[in-house]
């Protein structure tokens, strides 16, 4: 079959279903709230939903840049055909500059020695982002002085430098105080420098819903595209996660399902087995969580093995019967608060092997099966 019939057919029928009309608008309503230029920050394989795709639906909507952490991040939305510009906002090893240059790719400062290292390669025409750490401790430079000397370095060097930024750390729970101090200390800096930048950054996506700046000209916005801040927010759900039931049959009282007989049958009960496991990021500690089932929630018995899991039905449903696993009955917030996680850990565990289904202009737009389309 050639490949535009593979991408018609789901080959396994359990599927994450991203919705890209919701993703477009989410990207529009943060674009006019904010008022800035998107960047959209789409590592992790764009949160799991599928770098290239989702990058070619906030393109669409406005974004100005994409973001990601990795140089293997950006070759891939290279190698997809994706033209715009890319910034790295994790470390890249000095001695991939000219990489970065010929890919058309900006990066981020990770240190003053990270700058000196990097000056040993010719950096003529490196876009870069000077990174100021007001707080987080992960990468950037602290010291403004130390940021004056990577800005010079960089300058004599021939770098474009095009961007500063930093990142809030508090901004989920605490926007006014840590998020404030941060600001203060990331507008210091910038003043510093007495410079300008094409690309102005601080706000992430609960940030860009909640904090005001001023000096800022762009944002990066990772998981509010998908719908999901700390905050509420007129933001659309993008992600749903799907399955079929692929057996049914009724358990006699005092047997048990599954690996280490973990449950029980208290009475004759009909057990439906789900084509998904934790090898699909659907952890084992979803037993006892709720799956929707026909108009009503029904219960994962037993432990979740590697590729299937069992749950408890009030009566017998037809195979291939749809079960949902997150959607509109079940959100990734509550699942995230059961499992004693965040939204960001789930969606990024959601893997490969799912199938993607993607929505557009409410319609089945394309079907991505793992290794196949
Ligand atoms: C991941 C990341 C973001 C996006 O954060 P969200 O909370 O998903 O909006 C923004 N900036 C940096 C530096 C990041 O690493």
């Amino acid at each position: 079959m050639s490949m535009l019939g593979w991408c018609k057919i789901m080959l396994r029928k359990t599927w994450l279903e991203i919705n890209l009309d919701n993703l477009y608008d989410n990207c529009c309503f943060m674009i006019k709230h904010t008022n800035k230029k998107l960047i959209a920050v789409i590592k992790a394989n764009g949160y799991g939903c599928g770098d290239v795709e989702i990058a070619k639906v906030v393109l669409d909507a406005g974004a100005s840049m994409l973001a990601v952490s990795s140089l293997d991040e950006a070759m891939a939305l290279r190698n997809g055909g994706i033209e715009a510009p890319i910034l790295i906002l994790g470390y890249v090893e000095p001695s991939d500059a000219l990489l970065l240059i010929e890919n058309n790719i900006s990066t981020s400062v990770v240190s003053l020695d990270w700058v000196k290292e990097l000056v040993k390669e010719n950096i003529n025409g490196l876009k870069v982002h000077l990174k100021v750490d007001t707080g987080m401790n992960r990468i950037g430079i602290k010291d403004i002085d130390e940021l004056k000397e990577a800005y010079e370095i960089l300058k004599n060097a021939k770098a474009d430098v095009e961007g500063i930024f930093t990142h809030y750390a508090c901004s989920d729970v605490d926007p006014s105080f840590k998020t404030d101090e941060q600001f203060s200390k990331f507008k210091r800096a910038y003043k510093a420098l007495n410079a300008k930048f094409k690309y102005v950054h601080c706000d992430n996506s609960d940030a860009s819903l909640t904090y005001q700046e001023d000096i800022t000209n762009s944002f990066r916005l990772g998981i509010g595209m998908y719908g999901y801040c700390s905050y509420k927010s007129e933001l659309k759900k993008v992600i749903s996660l799907y399955t079929t039931i692929i057996n049914v049959k009724t358990v006699n009282k005092g047997e048990t399902i599954g690996y280490g007989a973990t449950y029980t049958c208290e009475e004759d009960e009909i057990i439906a087995t789900l084509p998904i496991g934790y090898a699909d990021g659907f952890i084992r500690k979803n037993s006892g969580r709720n799956v929707y089932v026909n108009g009503e929630y029904a219960t994962i018995v037993g432990r979740v093995c590697m590729d299937q899991c069992m749950i408890k039905l009030s009566k017998k449903y037809p195979i291939g019967t749809i079960v949902e696993l997150v959607g509109d009955h079940i959100s990734i917030e509550d699942m995230a608060k059961d499992l004693d996680t965040i939204v960001y850990e789930i969606i990024t565990n959601f893997n490969e092997r799912l199938t993607r289904k993607y929505i557009k202009n409410n319609k089945e737009y394309l079907i991505v099966n793992k290794r196949v389309s």
